[in-house]
């Protein structure tokens, strides 16, 4: 829990909400009336196999997931997906497609290129990732056997405004910083795959939501911890599941379904962004440089016209407890992550500060 004052803006892991912080705190006394912590728990044990059961469940109901999903955890974090997807739903000579539309996408693409043949659907790239291409622009072909997106890049601040119909080519989706803060179409997905360390907490921990008919394409060489069907067949359980990050994510839920849900939770975020990208958009002395309609509601990246004044913004900003503003190492900038549990006041704080800094320094 921030210190009264203090508000943190990371990327990820980021800021969680208190009363999840105080449920968890509570769980490693004792969990369950077990006599021991939630940390000390078996995950062989009636308790935590039930607790994984709805907390599958919970992410089934928060998306409105229809049945011919499976809902999985999996370890190693987003970045091991870049591989994991093509080991599992790749054959060695089939082509995937890849849209570029910033550092996370790039990410996976480089990573795509080593299990098979990847073809470059639609690329930003050259226009500084200020936008995303509309479908109607991607170089789509019948040939595909899947395409990548990622639909919020987190270190570009660029966002999808609408899930992409591709029609029959499975649509597989990083949803690692926008997971869980908006309604989603699932149906037009094949898989959706997102590392919690930003919406729902835990580092580490990824979930899955995969059409059934796409599982058992994987490669004889898949490990078996990391195959999709393996695991959905032995409910997670193949080796130690991530104990703490699941119960995490069940306490996240919970407090998801208290707020209202994702339907109540994306116009809150929508208003919280809107509020630093007015300040920004007000004059010349900040700049944003994505295109408006296609701008993040989860990490807002913007900077000073005068790159001097940068780093006395992070030091001013900082020594008033506002945390975790540099922008991605790769991006540069300034950049404040707005994920579900970012609170109103913090936002507050940091639209007053910037109003008052540009007053001072503009
Ligand atoms: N994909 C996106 C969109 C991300 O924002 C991140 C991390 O910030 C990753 C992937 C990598 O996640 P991990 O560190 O869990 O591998």
């Amino acid at each position: 829990i921030c210190r009264e004052g203090v508000y943190n803006f990371a990327a990820g892991p980021a800021v969680l909400p208190p009363e999840v912080l105080e449920r968890a705190r509570a769980s490693l006394s004792e969990w369950q009336g077990l006599g021991y912590s939630l940390l000390e728990a078996p995950f062989t044990g009636d308790e935590f196999k039930t607790l994984m059961d709805a907390t599958r469940l919970q992410v089934k109901s928060a998306l409105a997931v229809p049945d011919n999903y499976q809902v999985i955890f999996l370890q190693g974090g987003a970045s091991a997906q870049f591989s994991l997807v093509p080991l599992n739903l790749l054959p060695p000579t089939a082509t995937a497609g890849y849209v570029e539309t910033g550092h996370w996408s790039a990410r996976a693409l480089a990573e795509g290129h080593r299990y098979g043949r990847s073809h470059l659907v639609a690329s930003t790239r050259g226009s500084g990732f200020d936008h995303v291409p509309a479908v109607s622009e991607w170089a789509l072909n019948n040939d595909l056997h899947y395409c990548h997106i990622t639909p919020n890049e987190t270190a570009n601040g660029v966002q999808f405004p609408e899930d992409p119909d591709c029609g029959d080519i499975p649509l597989i989706a990083d949803m690692t910083s926008e997971f869980l803060s908006r309604p989603v179409h699932i149906e037009r997905y094949g898989m959706i795959y997102a590392g919690t360390q930003k919406n729902l907490g835990p580092t580490g921990l990824v979930i899955a939501i995969i059409r059934k008919d796409l599982l058992g394409q994987a490669r004889p060489e898949t490990p078996t911890v990391f195959n999709y069907q393996a695991q959905t067949e032995r409910q997670n359980r193949i080796n130690t599941p991530l104990t703490f990050g699941i119960y995490l994510v069940h306490l996240m839920l919970d407090w998801l379904e208290e707020q209202g849900g994702v339907n109540a939770i994306h116009p809150h975020n929508i208003a919280q962004s809107q509020v630093l990208y007015r300040i920004i958009d007000e004059d010349d002395f900040f700049y944003c440089p994505v295109i408006p309609e296609y701008r993040s509601i989860m990490n807002v990246c913007f900077g000073t016209r005068d790159e001097n004044h940068q780093q006395r913004f992070l030091a001013e900003a900082e020594a008033m407890g506002l945390m975790n503003l540099a922008g991605h190492s790769h991006a540069g900038g300034l950049r404040a992550s707005l994920y579900n549990a970012q609170s109103d006041a913090a936002v507050a704080a940091l639209a007053s500060f910037m109003a008052d800094f540009r007053r001072r320094y503009g």
